[in-house]
Parts: structure tokens; sequence; C-alpha cells
């Protein structure tokens, strides 16, 4: 079993104690990176998400600011805020929470905040820079994901990576990082016939779904790399992945658990690119 499970606790450990080594070395210099994240509304787990942020940040030693909006804000008063954020130059990382209420258009707010200070990639810029393989913040769940699989010696040269997920935040953005590690790519989504077929092909496979459990054994080919990226959380509370993680252990070369896999990891990159953003503010006087 050893090394078998890819343990993303330990792996963001690592990256958050290298983030906050930087962060100290950055501050020295003069230059104290800061994150903002706007939380609109009342939903509990948004809310829950933005203090684990807020509490990491603060413990890497980063400026922190964080901004709780009511559930009726309207766009303008949002695009406001976003506005102020974009020209304060404390502020290197600028995360809105997502989903936001329905009065609010989530594409139009993502396009509102600076390209520079999107930590998250969301922004059409930093998506068409990923894709056209120019540098660029690439949104966390993928980039922690890319982190993973090299710390635990994957590689992915002329490898079949299969990723079931087309989305804009993991999906879509993990396909181009893995292509850009040279591995062959193909995406997966609701409409993709015998899913199971596909999948068996993969020597690497990624899940980013949000139906939990739908990976099971048929689906896996022996001795494959899988990435659970889904969180779904069970009638009784517990969170759980969109792979059987009991029916694909005894199959898989390496698999990542939920929780404990690649949702730490999420949160380490997110430090990790609010650091990279302050880093070239410094580089360009903008600190
Ligand atoms: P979305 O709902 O935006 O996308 C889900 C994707 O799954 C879509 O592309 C959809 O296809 C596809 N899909 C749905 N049903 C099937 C099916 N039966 N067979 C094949 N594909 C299917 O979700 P996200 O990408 O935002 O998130 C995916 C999961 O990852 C969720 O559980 C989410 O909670 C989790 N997540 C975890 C993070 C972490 O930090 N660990 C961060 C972000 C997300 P179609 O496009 O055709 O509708």
């Amino acid at each position: 079993m050893d090394g078998k499970i890819i343990d993303g606790k330990e792996i963001s450990r690592q990256i958050k104690e290298e983030v906050g080594r930087e962060v100290e070395r950055l501050k020295q210099d003069g230059c104290t990176p800061g994150l903002a994240v706007i939380l609109v509304g009342n939903d509990p787990a948004s809310a829950s998400y933005v203090g684990s942020k807020e509490r990491t940040v603060k413990a890497l030693g980063m400026h922190s600011e964080v901004i709780r909006m009511a559930e009726e804000t309207s766009e303008s008063e949002l695009l406001g805020e976003i506005d102020r954020l974009n020209g304060d130059p404390a502020i290197h990382g600028i995360l809105v929470q997502l989903p936001l209420p329905k009065q609010i258009d989530e594409q139009r707010i993502i396009s509102a905040i600076s390209p520079d200070k999107d930590v998250d990639g969301f922004h059409p810029i930093n998506a068409g820079k990923l894709m056209a393989g120019l540098d660029a913040f690439v949104p966390c769940t993928p980039l922690g994901i890319m982190v993973m699989l090299e710390r635990s010696g994957v590689s992915l040269k002329g490898k079949h990576a299969v990723v079931v997920g087309r989305s804009n935040i993991v999906g879509k953005p993990m396909s181009m990082l893995l292509l850009q590690q040279d591995a062959t790519v193909t995406i997966c989504h609701s409409k993709t016939a015998d899913l199971p077929s596909v999948t068996k092909q993969a020597d690497i496979l990624v899940a980013a779904v949000g139906r939990e459990g739908m990976i099971n054994k048929e689906h896996v080919k022996d001795g494959a790399v899988v990435i659970d990226v889904g969180i779904n959380r069970g009638e009784d509370g517990k969170l759980r992945g969109d792979v059987d993680f009991d029916a694909v252990l005894p199959v898989a070369s390496k698999i990542t658990p939920v929780p404990g896999g690649v949702g730490p990891m999420t949160i380490a990159m997110l430090m990790s690119n609010t650091l990279e953003s302050a880093r070239r503010a410094f580089k360009e006087g903008r600190c």
C-alpha cells in the first residue's frame, strides 16, 4: 500500500511551508503578499471555504482581507468593490467565492477582476493564455493535481490521460495542463457514449464530475493512476469523491482519497498563486 495513496494533505503541507518561507523573504524585501476574498450571501459551505482561506493566508504571514457582502448585493455594488481592490497596491490576489446569488452575472464578475490579480485563473485572458501555452494564472485545482502527480513521481509523457468533466474551473484547464506535459488527452462529459470503454483506456484518469462513486472498477484499467476531484456530501453527512475508492483501490497503481486528496491542494495552490502575483508586482514596482 506504501505510496499507493497519494497524500494530498502532506503534499499541500509541504507547498504551504515553501510558500511561507518565500513570503518571509519577500516581506524582508518590503512586499507583503495580500489576498482579498469576497463572499456574497450566507451559503454555509462558501462561508466555511472562505474561513479556511482566511486562516491559511494569515498562517503564511500574508495580508488578508475578507469582504462579506449581503445576499441582496447588486451586481454594480460588487463590481465597485472589485474595482477598488483592482486599484489597491496591498492586494495581489482577488477571489470572488462562487456561486454568486442569482441577480449577479458570474461571468461579468470574473471578467471584472484584473487579470494580474486573478489568482483563481478564471479570467478569460488567463484561460486564453493557458490555451496558448503562455504564462498565466492557472486554476488552483488542476494546478494542484499537476503538482501532486509530479511529486508522486507520475510521468505523463506519451501517457493516455482521460479527464471526465469539461468545466472551465476543472476539466478544461486540467486537460490543457496534461497536454502541455505531453500526455495524450481525452475529455469526457455527460454526452460521452459508453464512458467505461473510454476511461478504461486511461493511464491517468481524472474524475471531476460531482457524482458520488460514479467511477468504479469497470471504469479503470489495471495500474492506472486515479485522481478524484469530486466533493460530494452523502446523506450521512460524510464527504465522498466521484470514485468508489474501495472498489478501485485494488486496481489502481496510485489513487487520491476524498477527503485528504485534491481538496487540500487547491488551497495550497491559491497561496502559491498569490505569492507569485506579489512577486510579479514587486518586480514591476507595484508592491
Ligand atoms: P461542473 O458541474 O461544472 O462540471 C461537471 C462536469 O461533469 C460537466 O462537464 C458534466 O458534463 C460532467 N458530467 C456530468 N455527469 C456526467 C456523467 N454521467 N458522465 C460523464 N460526465 C458527466 O463541476 P466542476 O467541474 O465545478 O466540479 C466537479 C466536481 O469537483 C464537483 O464534485 C466539485 O465539488 C468538485 N470540485 C472540487 C474541488 C476541490 O478543491 N477538490 C474544486 C472544484 C470542484 P456536461 O459538460 O456535459 O454537463
